[in-house]
């Protein structure tokens, strides 16, 4: 196992970094929020109101900022706002420049860069909305998008064309058309709530998005995405809890990205979710210098099985326009992959993916593990590098008849059919 804590070509000064970020961290006191009362602390909408979202409340926060952090931050209102709310800057070291809850938040230069190969829309979702503000890019689900608000903003925002409106795209979800589209498309059986962070709607309003898609006789399974257990841990409130628990099976993907964002209250919102009967997955962007080493990886993933939550995807960044800064090589995240299974609980393995530039959907990429695969056998390697196989059966010619399947698979629907 040693050789994976520090693969090939990184040099050991950074990795030492990054591990730093490990160790115990003592969130700062409420620093220039010390005088808050318990009572606003606790409140989610006290938090919304007092977001960081100007220079001058950064620099009231981190003194020390960076030039690239000043002039980024100049430049974030004409990209993608700057918000960062009280609770969240405190998982922020103040003595770390290269802090990894910091710089995901904390805007910088280079976000203002373009690179080869980056787009507005990386993958490809303008191209396959049938209805503004939904994506129907496989066969059997969609992706409904609900708001365009979140309480934080990542700086690699996938969707920051449109997330926080600071470019000028004016997002304004039509519910009743959305609703409508999946109403009459049948196949749709598993819908996707995201946004924007669809937490940020009221109670009232998500309950009534949630119940009119769960009135939809082929709707099986509602899905939420957010990030808000991570970045307003205090919205995940027992009313909340007890709305979103009238609309199973509901699904909810919480997306984190380092095991410092599992402080004592993301674990406790995480808890409620759980205890509200609510299967919890997991999505991490792989990041430079945020958790691109086994190490990291390995922490965030046993940490989130700890909170309830099951790793479901690990992705590959987005190329996103100005997002260079963030990526790293998928030869490093194979490492990763390859320093986890086998290695840890097969449960703390998600799938990493690369969400297809243009549209084509996540793909999984996974280290090899076949190395030869003919009609006599299957040769591959385990976990250690040892070399196995296996002897390869022939198929059965007749086999699909045996299956009784009933009712009878029908082929989807073209997804574009009008019912
Ligand atoms: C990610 C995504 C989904 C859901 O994909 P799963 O692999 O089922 O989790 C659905 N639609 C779109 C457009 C997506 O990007």
């Amino acid at each position: 196992m040693q050789e994976h804590d520090e693969p090939g070509g990184g040099s050991p000064d950074i990795g030492s970094r990054r591990l730093a970020s490990l160790k115990q961290f003592q969130p700062a006191s409420r620093s220039i929020w010390a005088r808050v009362d318990e009572s606003d602390w606790n409140d989610w909408r006290w938090q919304l109101k007092h977001r960081i979202a100007t220079l001058d409340q950064l620099e009231a926060l981190l003194p020390a900022l960076t030039p690239s952090e000043r002039e980024g931050t100049r430049l974030a209102s004409r990209k993608l706002s700057l918000a960062i709310t009280p609770y969240f800057s405190g998982l922020i070291d103040p003595a770390d420049p290269d802090c990894p809850i910091r710089c995901q938040v904390v805007p910088r230069l280079p976000e203002n860069d373009r690179s080869p190969w980056e787009m507005a829309d990386p993958c490809g979702e303008e191209g396959q909305s049938p209805v503004p503000g939904l994506v129907h890019r496989y066969p059997d689900r969609v992706l409904l998008l609900a708001t365009d608000r979140c309480a934080a903003y990542c700086r690699f925002c996938t969707r920051s064309r449109l997330v926080s409106n600071a470019a000028g795209y004016d997002f304004h979800p039509a519910l009743d058309r959305q609703i409508d589209y999946v109403r009459r498309h049948p196949e749709v059986r598993d819908v996707l709530v995201s946004g924007g962070d669809p937490l940020l709607l009221s109670d009232d309003k998500l309950d009534g998005l949630l119940g009119e898609l769960r009135a939809i006789p082929h709707v099986e399974l509602l899905r939420i995405g957010t990030r808000m257990p991570i970045f307003l841990p205090a919205r995940i409130t027992p009313e909340l809890c007890a709305r979103l628990r009238r609309h199973h099976p509901l699904f909810i993907s919480v997306h984190a990205n380092h095991p410092r964002e599992l402080s004592l209250e993301a674990r406790q919102a995480l808890g409620r979710l759980a205890d509200a009967g609510i299967p919890l997955g997991s999505q991490t962007v792989l990041l430079r210098h945020v958790n691109d080493h086994p190490a990291v990886m390995r922490a965030l993933m046993h940490k989130l099985l700890a909170c309830r939550v099951r790793p479901y995807y690990l992705y590959q960044c987005d190329l996103i326009a100005g997002s260079a800064h963030f990526r790293t090589s998928v030869r490093r995240g194979l490492e990763i992959m390859d320093s986890l299974r086998g290695h840890t609980t097969g449960y703390a393995v998600p799938r990493y993916v690369i969400d297809a530039p243009g549209g084509g959907g996540k793909v999984p990429i996974h280290p090899p593990y076949i190395l030869s695969h003919n009609a006599d056998r299957v040769v591959f390697r385990n976990h250690e590098g040892r070399v196995f196989e296996y002897p390869e059966t022939p198929d059965d010619p007749a086999g699909d008849r045996r299956l009784s399947i009933t009712p009878p698979l029908s082929p989807a629907r073209s997804r574009w059919e009008e019912s």
